[in-house]
């Protein structure tokens, strides 16, 4: 267990872990990634200020998102600079 918080945030996501939470706190859509999720806490970030309950990203959808913007798009820039490299050695012929 190297990594046991990302375990147990991808548990939340099995399918028996949603359908046991969607019976017992009732479905909500995440209009971001389409999964109907238990209407919990554990899943969306509760929000009062714009008169609903939660938020309507899911807490999977918002992490996501989060980490998008304070690395995604360097490394992505990055990747593809390295991905062309290496296409660019292997049409040379050179290893
Ligand atoms: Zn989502």
């Amino acid at each position: 267990m190297s990594d046991g918080r990302r375990a147990n945030d991808d548990s939340l996501y099995e399918p028996d872990a949603i359908a046991v939470g969607i019976l017992l706190f009732g479905a909500t859509t995440c209009p971001v990634c389409g999964l109907a999720l238990p209407e919990c806490s554990d899943y969306f970030v509760p929000d009062r200020t714009h008169g609903r309950t939660f938020k309507a990203a899911c807490r999977r959808c918002r992490r996501a998102r989060q980490r998008a913007r304070y690395s995604g798009g360097r490394q992505a820039h990055k990747l593809a600079q390295l991905r062309e490299y290496y296409r660019e050695r292997k049409a040379r012929g050179t290893t």
